[in-house]
């Protein structure tokens, strides 16, 4: 414990800010990692810096550069890359330096031009919180959204989209270092990239990697995040900066592989006996295989993960992600929150 307490109101479960893992080389963490609680990072290399995704808000954001001052003194951001479309991990783009150039792959960029903008959750925020008192499901589902959405500020930010686009990789100068962007999705969305800086021997991951808390697959398909993270580990690096939680180690990556696996596994044996999936995610709680997983943060997950290997197994595509369907997949989620807690 460290004293701090995190966005979500828990205790802090590692320290909050930056963590220098090479020289000029920086990880932003956001304890404890659950919704929202996104992780950044710094490449700063002669006269010129880069910058790792960038939050949630632009209050987070203002204040992860803020704190970056005495780093980048002499050496002014100048480039960022966006790992992938989620907006924790770029709608802080707003709080840049107005000429940066800011890097996502041409998946990620074409995702982006079909998100809800932030306004769009600042109105479920309200709605939810005025309806959390509400009977049954609604009442759940409107709770659970509320506390997602509560530590954050959307309302009034008008998303500044990447600049420019890779199609799988591409290499920057960074002031005389070499950045690697690689895009190793689709699998939890259809851009997904990672940072690798071969000089430092680190690897920013985004949410190709979460760390003690359960990733959530929206694009797939699931046997491609496998991949994914075998591609991770063949980098061989020394750091790996998970999307959220604390930095990873090998056997963090290898579990998270695992958990995949089980689930991929558990879940078809699960769905070829004809159940829908609300029972699926039901029965997988108390599948002997889950134990390992269900300490991680935010084991309701699960529920998002089952819809997803449904929709694999149906053919029907990614996650939608209008307010029905959100609300749709959501109400599983509250609903087997309720279960696991
Ligand atoms: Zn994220």
């Amino acid at each position: 414990m460290t004293g701090y307490v995190s966005l979500h109101g828990a205790p802090g479960e590692y320290p909050r800010g930056y963590t220098e893992l090479a020289r000029g080389t920086w990880a932003w963490l956001e304890p404890n990692g659950s919704w929202g609680e996104a992780n950044a990072g710094l490449v700063v290399g002669d006269g010129e810096t880069l910058v790792v995704d960038t939050l949630w808000d632009v209050r987070l954001a203002a204040e992860m550069l803020g704190e970056a001052e005495s780093l980048v003194a002499r050496a002014p951001i100048t480039t960022a890359v966006n790992t992938h479309r989620d907006g924790d991990h770029w709608w802080g783009n707003v709080a840049l330096p107005p000429d940066v150039r800011i890097w996502a792959s041409d998946a990620t960029r074409a995702e982006i031009d079909h998100e809800p903008p932030p306004r769009a959750l600042a109105t479920l925020n309200r709605l939810s919180r005025l309806s959390r008192h509400a009977p049954g499901r609604v009442g759940r589902l409107a709770s659970y959204t509320a506390d997602m959405l509560g530590p954050f500020a959307h309302g009034r930010t008008t998303p500044r989209p990447p600049t420019d686009g890779f199609a799988r990789e591409h290499t920057l100068d960074v002031g005389g270092r070499e950045v690697r962007l690689l895009r190793l999705g689709p699998a939890h969305t259809d851009g997904d990239a990672v940072v690798h800086v071969p000089d430092a021997g680190v690897v920013f991951a985004g949410d190709l990697l979460f760390v003690g808390v359960t990733p959530v697959i929206w694009v797939g398909p699931m046997s491609h995040w496998v991949t994914a993270i075998d591609r991770l580990l063949a980098l061989g690096a020394e750091h790996y900066v998970p999307g959220h939680g604390p930095l990873a180690t090998r056997d963090d990556l290898l579990a998270q592989r695992a958990y995949w696996e089980w689930l991929i596994s558990a879940s078809t044996l699960q769905f070829e006996t004809g159940r829908p999936p609300a029972e699926v995610m039901r029965r997988l709680v108390d599948d002997p295989g889950f134990g390992r997983f269900r300490d991680w943060l935010a084991p309701e997950r699960l529920a998002l993960n089952v819809l997803a290997r449904h929709r694999e197994l149906t053919g029907a595509g990614p996650a939608q992600h209008d307010p029905v369907s959100r609300s749709v997949m959501f109400s599983h989620v509250a609903e087997l929150h309720r279960v696991l807690s």
